[in-house]
């Protein structure tokens, strides 16, 4: 079976094909940076993750751009309330994000362009829509006139019958039924106070949908492959952005949009006034570790709504430990005598994890296909059926997931600064300076390790 995604534009699974054959370029939206990013982000980050490696996977290469949201509203009030500067308010947020992207082991995208440092082309994009007579100013302001733009509501499947013609909306963001011009352009007004761009077409600054069409049409052309976000960017954001993009360039902007399903918690929508309001560094604190997380986040299929739950951190805690051990255990395994059957074993893990996801990115059956071969060659290894090239042949394969999944805990090259850290630690406590001792103990725990006095000595374990 070929790849296949389901298209939000079509309302079909469909065979993936890049414009460019072995060649995918995808944009995906990114944070807005006024606050840390929370685990419903991450769950639409971390779909976007696995895009990527399995395209990857595949053969493929990628490009993908993920933007850094650096004005909108939100920012521009945040900023004002603490007194900072927009780059002095948003910088931590954006050095924030990579540290949690870090964490939570995703892959880092080949361009991560902001909106403040692109105003120029957006520029030319509101002229060029005015000229073709899809955007009008008033004021100084600046709208899209989505009655002159035949496609508007092609994405989100919007019944325009009962439209208000002329109604304009300024704010970034609203529901669907005040479905209407939109802000292309802000004029400067007094609450804005020094935050302002002057520009050909007055002083101001861009509204948000636009600045995804300028960036993704500079860095992957006017026409590309793949465009993805979560299920609330259909409407408007990424509605307007079809908008603006084809209604500059006069032809198709992307072929294949992709959706991700919100994160619930504990069955409730995440809201700071029900307490159940988590970023990663939440979940830090409290003792999960980032691959926990990572599990947690990628093991729900994307078009599924993923209900986090702190159960289920400790079950994806558990899956990792079997993970794990699978792999240390093969790299220590010594051979028995193969009674033929590893061969099977390994290739129909791989057919069906292949399968799975070529399936639209089918998740859940993918990681059971990784757990039936770990249980199946386990079994071999125990009764001493398991060769040491069957077992070699198995551990490529889990690797090769692995490219994919991302859940090895990776072990070689900072066992000796652990180590190091450990010998530190002993010479403290001998010198009776619990102090350091404690102080050193904690900080290989902020970074996930466990240490066990046992009457060898310190051993240090992977907390997971
Ligand atoms: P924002 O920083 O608000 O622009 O959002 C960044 C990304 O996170 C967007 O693609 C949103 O669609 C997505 N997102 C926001 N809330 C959730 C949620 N609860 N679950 C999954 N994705 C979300
Ligand atoms: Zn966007």
């Amino acid at each position: 079976m070929a790849l296949q995604f389901k298209n939000t534009l079509t309302g079909k699974k469909e065979e993936f094909t890049p414009i460019e054959p072995g060649m995918v370029r995808m944009y995906t939206c990114g944070p807005t940076v006024y606050n840390y990013a929370h685990i419903g982000n991450f769950r639409t980050f971390m779909f976007e993750d696995l895009l990527r490696r399995y395209l990857l996977y595949k053969g493929y290469k990628v490009t993908q751009v993920m933007n850094i949201t650096d004005i909108d509203d939100k920012i521009i009030r945040n900023s004002q309330k603490q007194g900072k500067k927009l780059r002095e308010f948003t910088d931590p947020y954006t050095d924030a994000f990579f540290e949690d992207l870090d964490t939570l082991g995703i892959e880092r995208a080949e361009i991560y362009p902001r909106a403040t440092e692109h105003i120029d082309e957006m520029v030319a994009m509101i002229k060029t829509l005015a000229d073709r007579g899809l955007a009008y100013e008033i004021d100084g302001n600046y709208y899209f006139k989505i009655s002159a733009f035949n496609d508007y509501g092609k994405l989100a499947k919007l019944d325009l019958a009962s439209l208000k013609p002329g109604a304009r909306v300024a704010s970034d963001e609203y529901e669907k039924e005040s479905v209407s011009d939109f802000a292309l352009w802000k004029a400067w007004d007094e609450k804005d106070g020094e935050i302002f761009w002057e520009t050909e077409i007055g002083k101001g600054r861009p509204g948000w949908h636009l600045e995804c069409s300028a960036m993704s049409m500079k860095y992957l052309g006017e026409h590309f492959d793949i465009h993805t976000g979560g299920v609330d960017n259909v409407f408007p954001h990424h509605e307007n952005e079809i908008a603006q993009s084809e209604g500059c360039t006069g032809h198709q902007f992307v072929n294949y949009w992709l959706h991700a399903e919100h994160l619930i918690v504990e069955g409730k929508k995440m809201s700071k006034s029900l307490g159940n309001y988590f970023n990663l560094r939440d979940l830090m604190d409290k003792g999960y570790s980032g691959m926990a997380v990572r599990y947690v986040l990628l093991a729900t299929h994307y078009r599924q709504q993923l209900n986090f739950t702190f159960h289920g951190l400790d079950a994806a805690a558990k899956a990792l430990e079997r993970y794990n051990d699978f792999i240390r255990n093969l790299e220590s395994y010594d051979g028995g005598e193969s009674d033929g059957s590893a061969g099977e074993i390994v290739e129909t893990a791989r057919s069906r994890f292949e399968e799975q996801l070529d399936d639209d990115l089918n998740i859940s059956g993918a990681l059971g296909a990784v757990f039936d071969l770990i249980r199946d060659i386990n079994r071999l290894k125990a009764d001493g059926k398991l060769s040491a090239d069957e077992a070699e042949s198995a551990l490529e394969l889990i690797r090769r997931f692995d490219t994919v999944l991302g859940f090895e805990m990776q072990q070689a090259g900072i066992e000796e600064e652990i180590e190091e850290l450990i010998r530190q630690r002993t010479e403290a406590r001998k010198n009776k300076d619990f102090a350091t001792a404690d102080k050193i103990r904690d900080e290989l725990l902020s970074r996930g390790i466990v240490l066990e006095d046992t009457p060898q000595g310190v051993i240090w374990k992977r907390k997971v």
